[in-house]
């Protein structure tokens, strides 16, 4: 049964999207069967899987508000073990229409409990927010992968995330836990990104990957060719970052069993 992740921090721009289509693809390309599901209106991880969003029958928007079977909107990437469940800009009055619909927080679990007995894994996009999107999904999952950004106000934020996930591991999901924190961005040429990874790891102690993402242009233009990075450009450092993460990441899980 696959283990079940969301990636989320509530700040925009942090690595989330880049780090779900880019893990998830070399988690896969490792021989893994890899769900991705893309709960964020922005559909970035949508596009980023080279899917269309204009051109989809369903969305994850139908499993939220017309209780359309999950199976029916998983799409087949053009990458192996890889499936994606494909976000709409619908989804952006989700957050409204859903207040008055009943168990309005586990809609989502519901639909993937019925799909995880196909997968080794299912990665979850979280939007920027706090919202009922976000709660659905922190309520669907094992765990949360979070990216932090090697950047000025590194952990503004993060204990106010910290507290959202107390929250729900105490409300609607005990088993909530945190899977690791992913630092993106790095430049190694800046004190301040290094002083950045000191605080985090601090903060987070022994939950911090051992691999960093570095800064690395190719991942940014990846996604405007829809691919994941290790089909666009496989030798660049964003590529073996994101594997060299994919193998900390298999290891520790397997370990863990
Ligand atoms: P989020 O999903 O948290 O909003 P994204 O993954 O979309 O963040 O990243 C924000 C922007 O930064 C995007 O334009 C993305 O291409 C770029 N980006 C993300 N990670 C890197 C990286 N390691 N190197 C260069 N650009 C990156
Ligand atoms: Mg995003």
């Amino acid at each position: 049964m696959a283990k079940v992740i969301a990636v989320f921090n509530q700040k925009g721009g942090v690595g989330k999207t880049t780090t779900n289509v880019n893990l998830s693809a070399c988690i896969a390309s490792k021989g893994k069967r890899v769900c991705v599901i893309d709960i964020d209106p922005q559909g970035n991880s949508t596009s980023g899987f080279g899917v269309d969003k204009d051109q989809l029958e369903y969305s994850i928007y139908d499993v939220m508000l017309n209780q359309i079977d999950i199976k029916k909107v998983i799409v087949k990437t053009e990458y192996d073990h890889i499936d994606l469940i494909p976000s709409s800009s619908e989804l952006a009055g989700a957050e409204i229409e859903l207040v008055a619909t009943k168990k309005r927080e586990t809609i989502l679990k519901r639909a993937v409990a019925t799909i995880k007995d196909n997968y080794d894994y299912v990665f979850v996009d979280c939007p920027p927010s706090l919202g009922l999107l976000t709660i659905n999904s922190l309520s669907a999952v094992d765990s949360v992968l979070i990216p932090i950004q090697c950047e000025y106000y590194a952990l503004e934020g993060v204990s106010q995330l910290m507290n959202t996930i107390q929250l729900v591991k105490t409300s609607l999901n005990p088993k909530l836990e945190v899977q690791g924190v992913v630092l993106s961005m790095f430049d190694g040429r800046t004190n301040l990104s290094i002083q950045v990874v000191d605080e985090v790891k601090n903060y987070f102690k022994g939950k911090v990957y051992t691999t960093i993402i570095p800064r690395n242009v190719r991942l940014a233009e990846a996604p405007s060719h829809g691919k994941p990075v290790i089909y666009y450009d496989k030798k660049s450092k964003g590529a073996e970052a994101y594997s060299e993460l994919a193998e900390e990441f298999i290891e520790l899980e397997e370990d863990v069993i």
